[in-house]
């Protein structure tokens, strides 16, 4: 394991789905399309859990990487509130599953620089790009340095890491990971700045504190949500 001061220099890649409990596979709108008709019931968006992956590219001052991160570590490093999350849940629940990609591989999606699909058939409306556009923080309040712990991405021997396709509902949306980088994944993400992160949750009151068991101060006075 890999403990890594790092820099967010741009989130390349987000991708967000429901995932249905019964079958296995990802929602295609408000139900599972897997699932026969008849047991649809038991396979709606209410319960199914939320997930989310980010890919971004990272420094530690001595050279770059791409950074996977799933789960509550996509949050932690968007920095997104409860309220956040629970918007874009609803969006993904009616038009899921959701990817945001790049135009340009320069361009970061928290700068607006990249574009939604959802699944075919569905159109994300006017309600979800709104709940959406929320989740990419406001360059003044968004800390871009963490300490990630990390473990090597694997990657086969020999396997091109361009032009990687992502398939969203029948659609294939290109991936742009950079040639010959470092992948790394995320298995634990703190934010380096803790009186900047109790700022942006002060200023968030919607959205709370994060319940009992999700906060710790460990051995670095580190948010372990
Ligand atoms: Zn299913």
């Amino acid at each position: 394991m890999l403990r890594l001061r790092l820099t967010v220099l741009c989130v390349q890649r987000l991708e967000l789905r429901l995932r249905c409990l019964a079958c296995g596979h990802a929602f295609a709108g408000p139900t599972c399309a897997q699932c026969p008709a008849a047991a649809r019931g038991g396979a709606r968006a209410a319960a199914a859990p939320f997930e989310a992956e980010l890919g971004a590219r990272v420094t530690d001052g001595t050279g770059e990487a791409y950074l996977e991160a799933c789960g509550r570590h996509v949050w932690t490093l968007l920095q997104a509130s409860d309220a956040i999350v629970r918007g874009a849940r609803d969006a993904t629940a009616r038009c899921g599953p959701l990817v945001a990609a790049q135009r340009d591989w320069w361009e970061c999606l928290t700068r607006g620089g990249g574009a939604w699909t959802c699944a075919e058939g569905f159109a994300i409306g006017d309600a979800g790009h709104a709940a959406l556009a929320r989740l990419w923080p406001s360059a003044a309040r968004w800390q871009r340095e963490v300490v990630a712990h990390c473990k090597p991405a694997r990657t086969p021997s020999g396997a091109p890491q361009t032009g990687r396709a992502i398939r969203v509902a029948g659609k294939s949306v290109p991936s742009l990971r950079p040639e010959k980088s470092i992948g790394l994944v995320a298995c634990e993400v703190t934010p380096v700045n803790m009186q900047m992160e109790a700022e942006r949750m002060l200023a968030e009151p919607e959205a709370g504190w994060p319940g009992p068991g999700r906060v710790a101060l460990g051995p670095g006075g580190g948010y372990l949500g």
